[in-house]
């Protein structure tokens, strides 16, 4: 399975740069970058029951083991004050990092926010305001639950949710909803569901977890029309305002490409006062970088991954193997 092979050998890699070295080397070389990692849902047990695509679905135990080695080693940072030493021209401390998450699941509730709690370590969730709502399912899950009434394989479930995000996003709505409409669909999984917004609270009256808005129905912006672009950015802002009772600073763009945004869904956070934005481009903060396009790591798969990620060896690797080629 390609998920699993493609954990693997990150995992290897990761294991031959710990054994030459590289994690403590590449954290003095780097210092005053910072690190953002995005999760998404976790599991009890892995791996996850009841969905096609796995690799949304972390087991808890991993998600622990990795949040254990981050409290020992690293400097794990609220996304906010990251984003104010940027705002402030600050170099962030050795060893800088953020944990976040997409879209609300319950299971960052259930499973994520016990293990923050026991270490102490704060965390961003970026929500999709009318998932919480239950009025939008979100729909790549419902796509998953098309793929397992089909008796399709995971990689071209995959391959056809590769080529919705290219759709208008209104071509792309009429497509799911006819192919959702075409059988009786199983009952969604217990990792597909949402958090709830009491639950929201709870975690946010902790002091350790905070939030950012990730539109109103996870839309890819970029193919969507301007006014539905500012439709999607003004909702999910108010809902979260009005459950919440304050305004979100910080969003992460759905899907997360450089093509799946643009400058004028910049200019519209802008307008809607948020104050950083994220990509799901793989680097490292370094001070003077774009504030409406900051980059994030995906979640690492082992401990030996979050030891590469976190402490640049996989960025040093990286500019070695470049430089070894221009
Ligand atoms: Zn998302």
């Amino acid at each position: 399975m390609p998920f699993l092979s493609s954990t693997f050998r990150q995992t290897a890699k990761s294991a031959v740069l710990a054994a030459c070295g590289l994690p403590s080397l590449a954290l003095r070389a780097l210092a005053g970058q910072g690190v953002v990692l995005t999760f998404h849902g976790l599991c009890s047990a892995g791996p996850a029951a009841g969905v096609l695509d796995r690799s949304l679905h972390l087991p808890v135990s991993v998600f622990r083991a990795v949040c254990q080695h981050l409290a020992q080693h690293y400097r794990v940072m609220p996304l906010v004050e990251m984003v104010a030493a940027l705002r402030a021209g600050q170099a962030l401390p050795t060893g800088a990092v953020a944990i976040t998450f997409d879209d609300g699941l319950a299971s960052n509730y259930h499973l994520g926010f016990p293990v923050l709690k026991s270490l102490r370590l704060p965390a961003t969730i970026f929500l999709a305001t009318g998932f919480l709502d239950g009025s939008h399912r979100l729909w790549f899950q419902e796509m998953d639950r098309v793929a397992q009434a089909r008796g399709t394989a995971p990689q071209r479930l995959a391959d056809t949710l590769s080529r919705l995000k290219t759709l208008p996003d209104l071509e792309m709505r009429a497509e799911v909803a006819a192919a959702v409409a075409a059988q009786p669909l199983p009952a969604e999984s217990e990792v597909m569901l949402p958090m709830t917004w009491t639950q929201a609270r709870e975690m946010q009256a902790s002091g350790l977890v905070d939030f950012g808005g990730h539109t109103h129905t996870h839309p890819v912006l970029a193919r969507c029309g301007a006014e539905q672009q500012a439709v999607e950015i003004r909702t999910c802002r108010d809902r979260m305002a009005e459950e919440l009772g304050k305004m979100p600073r910080l969003f992460a763009y759905p899907n997360g490409g450089l093509d799946d945004f643009t400058a004028e869904t910049q200019a519209l956070l802008t307008e809607h006062g948020f104050e950083a934005a994220f990509t799901m481009m793989p680097g490292r903060w370094k001070p003077g970088a774009e504030l409406l396009a900051l980059p994030r790591y995906g979640n690492p798969n082992s401990v030996l991954e979050a030891q590469a990620t976190a402490s640049g060896a996989f960025e040093l690797l990286r500019q070695w193997r470049g430089g070894a080629r221009s």
